[in-house]
């Protein structure tokens, strides 16, 4: 199997989490309620940051007590539909079903410990039969919310936040996963554990492992943390775990090009439309998801867009983080008429005019215009290792690992086996929803 069994441990408790990202911070909060456990997170490193923190911080969740307050007919079961309808991936519902019945009660939960928490009625998505995107108050993103967290696990005193201590490698015996090795300071330390959660992350940033399971996303913008290096998959892998969908991926459409900041999600719904360099629309812009659209931005000319939308789509969608980080980047150009707007895009006015042609349905923007030119980019990966409903890390003959659970980007996610079946809010809702999951039944024992 893999690192050698110790002759002595160096340390023991009961529950080794392996990465203190939006995974592992929730493992280690509910199983840290059961005074009987100690519990470890061990944290490669806090400076290079974990995608959660990066992220929008925006939580699916169906079935809330915030979208009953606002007249928003939703339900686990619908949000799992959702999730089934775009990956496509039947196989893998009962992970669905299980992440989504969790969701409302860890959205609750999260605003039971004092976060502000609001159902994102302005945040529509393509995919999604209902709102059901949860996010802050402030709209500050998932730095606010993993801090909130983070210190939420300083108040227990049964566990431990252990930065700058990568997981280097599994400990076994027993037939089973009996630890976990730990680089601290250059020192190996061998941890035993009864319980073992991968919460590493996918593999977005490997570029040995993007090239073999990901070829046809060309040379993206990668939107996502220097952390996310697939560490854990190695590990598993030689215990027998198997890996699945490994070809999908979180991508974005939104990223302007030059910047690395995202436009808003919700631009397209507030009538933003989508010019190439040849200044031609090429897609129903509501039509499709980030991770989709960057599949389209890709074939186009030059693999980018120009985004364009007016000042009632700007007023509608300014707070978001995202919109305040491009507009604080300088990534989006004021085009006071259609003539500044033509040549901003490089055509003439009556081109301009006839790119502007709403679909039908649909309103026409007026000046003054904002454009922004975006292209793709790859944020996080979404396949990884099979698990069980509960988050128990299966082999090849569908067994649990004795020992071992996995849950966020290192484990399989809910895109299914393309990128295009990514619903705004699957990432975390993996990341905590296992988290929540694996943490209660390890407290509960
Ligand atoms: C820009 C961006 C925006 C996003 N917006 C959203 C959003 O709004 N909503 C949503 O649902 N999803 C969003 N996502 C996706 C979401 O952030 C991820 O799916 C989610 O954070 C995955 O959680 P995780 O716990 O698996 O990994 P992370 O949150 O990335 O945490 C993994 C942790 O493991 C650590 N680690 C790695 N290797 C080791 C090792 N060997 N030993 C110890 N520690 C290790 C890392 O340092 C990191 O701290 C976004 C992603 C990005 C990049």
């Amino acid at each position: 199997m893999t690192a050698p069994a110790p002759h002595a441990w160096d340390a023991e408790v009961d529950v080794a989490v392996a990465g203190g990202g939006a995974c592992g911070v929730m493992t280690a909060l509910r199983a840290a309620r059961d005074p009987g456990l100690t519990v470890a997170v061990f944290e490669k490193s806090t400076r290079d940051g974990c995608n959660a923190a990066i992220s929008s911080g925006s939580l699916a969740a169906g079935g809330t007590r915030w979208q009953a307050a606002a007249g928003v007919e939703d339900s686990p079961r619908r949000h799992a539909d959702d999730i089934i309808r775009a990956g496509g991936d039947e196989e893998w519902r009962p992970v669905v079903e299980a992440l989504c019945a969790a969701a409302p009660d860890l959205v609750h939960w999260i605003a039971d410990t004092g976060y502000p928490v609001e159902l994102g009625l302005d945040m529509p998505r393509a995919g999604m039969a209902a709102r059901r995107l949860h996010t802050d108050t402030g709209r500050l993103g998932g730095a606010r919310l993993m801090r909130h967290l983070r210190g939420l696990l300083d108040g227990y005193g049964n566990a431990a936040f252990v930065d700058e201590a990568p997981v280097v490698d599994l400990v076994t015996g027993d037939g089973g996963v009996t630890g976990v090795a730990v680089s601290q300071n250059g020192v190996l330390q061998r941890v035993r554990a009864r319980s073992v959660v991968l919460a590493t992350d996918g593999f977005a940033n490997n570029p040995a492992l993007v090239g073999e399971h990901l070829p046809h996303l060309g040379t993206p913008f990668y939107g996502g943390v220097s952390t996310s290096t697939g560490d854990a998959l190695g590990w598993a892998l030689r215990l027998g775990a198997r890996l699945r969908n490994m070809g999908a991926g979180l991508r974005s459409g939104l990223v302007v090009a030059g910047h690395g900041t995202r436009v808003s999600p919700a631009l397209p719904f507030n009538g933003a439309v989508l010019v190439d360099r040849d200044g031609e629309r090429f897609v129903d812009e509501e039509s499709k998801g980030y991770s989709s659209m960057a599949g389209v931005l890709r074939r186009r000319p030059g693999e980018r867009a120009a985004m364009v939308w007016d000042a009632a789509a700007m007023a509608a969608t300014r707070e978001s983080e995202m919109m305040r980080e491009s507009l604080a980047a300088g990534a989006v150009r004021d085009c006071p008429t259609i003539e500044d707007l033509a040549g901003a895009l490089g055509r003439t006015v009556e081109e301009t005019e006839r790119a502007l042609t709403p679909l039908p349905g649909r309103r026409r923007l007026t000046a003054p215009y904002h454009l922004a030119w975006v292209t793709h980019g790859l944020l996080t990966t979404q396949g990884g290792l099979v698990i069980d409903p509960g988050g128990r890390v299966l082999d090849g003959a569908g067994r649990p690992i004795p020992g071992l659970y996995a849950g966020g980007g290192t484990a399989c996610g809910l895109a299914g086996p393309h990128s295009d079946g990514y619903l705004s809010g699957n990432g975390l809702l993996s990341a905590f929803g296992m988290g929540w999951i694996i943490g209660n039944a390890l407290a509960g024992r």
